[in-house]
């Protein structure tokens, strides 16, 4: 097994210049960077398999449906599912508007849909958008004034609304906070909601089972997770996908088709309409593999061990402030510099080949609640080491000395 240090050299991204500098990659967040075997993918779909899936009996049309068939089957695996409850969408911001728009007939104005102020838009506007049409309740969790989910008031919460869906994100793509996801799950079960979790930022760093985790629908992107971009999977447990109506309606998610009437394919098939990103799902399967070699114990821990050491780097300087909770975290790290403008920082870093996001990372009221227009984030994977802190580090002394 490789140790986390080694595994850098897969990334061929990570081994170039960037406009002469060398490239620190601080934005995983954002999207992660790619291992060759991904890349390799791609190009071999395209050069040895190339044809439409679930349609032709032809001998290529065969070989693509079997690649295709076999990512599901190693996602599922990977997620400790049936690969039936595992649906292929464009990413999790799809595979979120898929449940909300199933939902509409069911849902009225005597429903309530409880979130956290840490989410997500995506995790957001489908809920507002479902409330605004239905009239249901939207109930958001509160934060404290650093971004760490109110526990004990979110128990109270959810008790006296007993939500109909629960909708909460693994871990915040603007802070790195772990949710604590598992016992807000089993504690909604006994008001019968519908539990989803937004798995973006949760699945390349947390590894979830989610027999275990017991949710009725988890969601996420391949691009965050090794994968190629467009790609995204919605997990259901089989039940609840029976039960949600069509998204999208077209090729390939049918059953029978007349002038009068159509039926629909059982699940996934009844969410899969029209030709899918064939290549992304073939090459995704080269990323799931790439983190089952992985030995994820020493992953972690080295990611915190960086982390730890990118807190104390960024503690070391007067006027930072860093937001979120610094203990359960994926590895991601929010901050400000006294009244300066994050974009300010982040174009100043990037001066110097440093890649973090600057901004409000697609979380607005989380950002009116910490009472600023953005942040700097920094977001790490375990390609990182301790150089790229360093040179970070030393960019941003810089910027600094160029902004006081
Ligand atoms: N939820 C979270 C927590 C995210 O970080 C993101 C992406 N930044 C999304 C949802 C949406 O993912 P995508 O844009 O890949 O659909």
């Amino acid at each position: 097994m490789k140790s986390p240090a080694s595994l850098r050299a897969d990334f061929p991204l990570l081994n170039t210049q960037f406009e002469h500098a060398p490239l620190v990659y601080l934005d995983s967040g954002a999207t992660s960077q790619k291992p060759s075997c991904v890349i390799e993918a791609i190009s071999r779909y395209y050069s040895e398999q190339n044809a439409n899936v679930h349609r032709g009996i032809h001998t290529l049309s065969e070989l693509a449906t079997t690649a295709y068939e076999a990512t599901r089957n190693q996602l599922a695996k990977y997620l400790s599912v049936s690969s039936s409850e595992i649906v292929w969408t464009k990413g999790a911001t799809e595979a979120i508007n898929l449940i909300a728009y199933g939902l509409r007939d069911t849902i009225d104005s005597s429903d309530t849909i409880v979130i956290s102020a840490l989410e997500h838009h995506a995790n957001i506007v489908p809920w507002q958008q479902l409330c605004q049409k239905t009239g249901a309740k939207l109930i958001v969790l509160p934060v404290n004034e650093l971004g760490i989910l109110e526990i004990d008031n979110a128990y109270q919460i959810i008790e006296q609304a007993q939500p109909t869906v629960l909708a909460l994100s693994h871990a915040s793509n603007a802070l790195g906070n772990i949710q604590p996801i598992e016992s807000l799950i089993q504690f909604s079960k006994q008001f019968n909601t519908i539990t989803i979790i937004d798995g973006a930022q949760g699945f390349l760093h947390l590894q979830p089972n989610l027999k275990e985790l017991d949710c009725d629908f988890y969601v996420l992107s391949a691009h965050k997770a090794l994968g190629p971009t467009g790609l995204g999977a919605l997990y259901g447990k089989y039940e609840a996908l029976c039960a949600l109506p069509v998204y999208q309606t077209g090729g390939e998610m049918i059953d029978s088709v007349s002038f009068e009437h159509t039926t629909f394919a059982a699940p996934p098939a009844k969410f899969e309409a029209g030709t899918p990103n064939i290549s992304a799902v073939i090459a995704f399967k080269s990323a799931l593999e790439y983190l089952e070699s992985l030995n994820h114990t020493q992953i972690r821990a080295y990611e915190l061990e960086l982390f730890n050491y990118l807190v104390k780097s960024l503690r070391a300087i007067d006027g930072i402030k860093i937001y979120g909770d610094l203990i359960n975290n994926i590895g991601t790290v929010s901050f400000n510099y006294k009244n300066e403008h994050p974009y300010d920082i982040a174009h100043l870093l990037d001066q110097n080949g440093i890649a973090v996001r600057s901004g409000h990372h697609c979380t607005q009221p989380l950002m009116a609640h910490l009472n600023v227009s953005g942040t700097v984030r920094v977001s790490l994977a375990f390609y990182n080491n301790h150089q790229d802190i360093d040179l970070f580090i030393s960019a941003l002394k810089t910027a600094i000395s160029l902004l006081d």
